[in-house]
């Protein structure tokens, strides 16, 4: 007989690593918890959640970049420097190692601290963007801040105040990067959830579309979420120990 966390984990992890053996085609969605071992808060999570500390509408909407641009410039280019000493853990490193193993992946990820890129991920989609880039505020196109300039925040070749590339609250996600997450996951046979609260939309909405297109869903999560009870089966622990886990599981499979 098997009892406890340890074990239940495992089974859990073999169960998803059944489905994973037989699918051909896998969608991975991740949040900030993928992160949290590489040293970055989460927006929800305490002791060190970012939202206890900020209001969003001042630090990640339009509205709060137009009342106080310094303010929030400041505040990314913080965050900025602290993700910059972080580095991808095992569990990041697993999600690249994933691509390879199926016909058709794609890794849809809501973070925007670069350490999947850095992990190996190439099949990617950030869909709120990445830190380490900037667009011009006015008119929306990539831009690079002028090492020299004085100005916080710098300016844009065409006036306009610089931002960092990634979506605030209120704003769209790009239509291109949508319409490629809908149609793989549409076509999934397995989605993995890791790693997010599964409130913020339209990610938050993937586990239903994949379900309703008959894939598995398989959250990773250590905490219970909104997603949990759509999930086929949900792997109680953190990303650092399950990912890699389950890719092992995965391999030992299939020699
Ligand atoms: P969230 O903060 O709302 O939720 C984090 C989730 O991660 C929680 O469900 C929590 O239980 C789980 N978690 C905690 N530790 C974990 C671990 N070790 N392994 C796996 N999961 C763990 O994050 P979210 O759902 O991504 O939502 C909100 C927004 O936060 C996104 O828009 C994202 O862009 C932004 N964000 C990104 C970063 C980053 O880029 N690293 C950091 C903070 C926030």
């Amino acid at each position: 007989m098997t009892s406890g966390r340890t074990d239940d984990v495992g089974a859990r992890i073999e169960r998803a690593a059944e489905w994973l053996r037989g699918a051909a085609r896998v969608v991975a969605t991740t949040g900030a918890g993928v992160s949290k071992e590489s040293g970055i808060p989460t927006f929800r999570d305490a002791p060190s959640a970012l939202w206890d500390n900020y209001r969003p509408e001042d630090l990640a909407t339009r509205s709060g970049f137009r009342r106080d641009p310094a303010r929030v410039w400041r505040w990314y280019a913080e965050r900025r420097a602290m993700i910059a000493e972080a580095h991808p853990h095992e569990g990041h490193v697993a999600l690249a190692r994933m691509e390879a193993r199926f016909e058709d992946f794609l890794l849809l990820t809501q973070n925007i601290d670069d350490l999947h890129r850095l992990a190996g991920s190439t099949k990617l989609i950030e869909l709120h963007g990445n830190i380490f880039r900037y667009k011009c505020f006015d008119r929306d196109h990539p831009a690079t801040p002028s090492e020299e300039t004085p100005d916080v925040p710098p300016r844009c070749a065409c006036g306009s105040y610089l931002r960092p590339d990634v979506v605030w609250f209120g704003e769209p996600l790009d239509a291109g990067h949508l319409r490629r997450a809908y149609a793989a996951l549409d076509a999934c046979d397995v989605l993995l959830v890791v790693g997010t609260s599964g409130l913020v939309y339209p990610a938050a909405g993937f586990p239903e579309i994949a379900r309703a297109a008959g894939a598995r869903v398989v959250e990773i999560n250590p905490e219970p979420t909104p997603v949990t009870p759509l999930a086929d089966v949900f792997v109680r622990a953190g990303a650092r120990e399950a990912l890699p886990a389950l890719l092992q599981r995965v391999e030992a499979g299939r020699t």
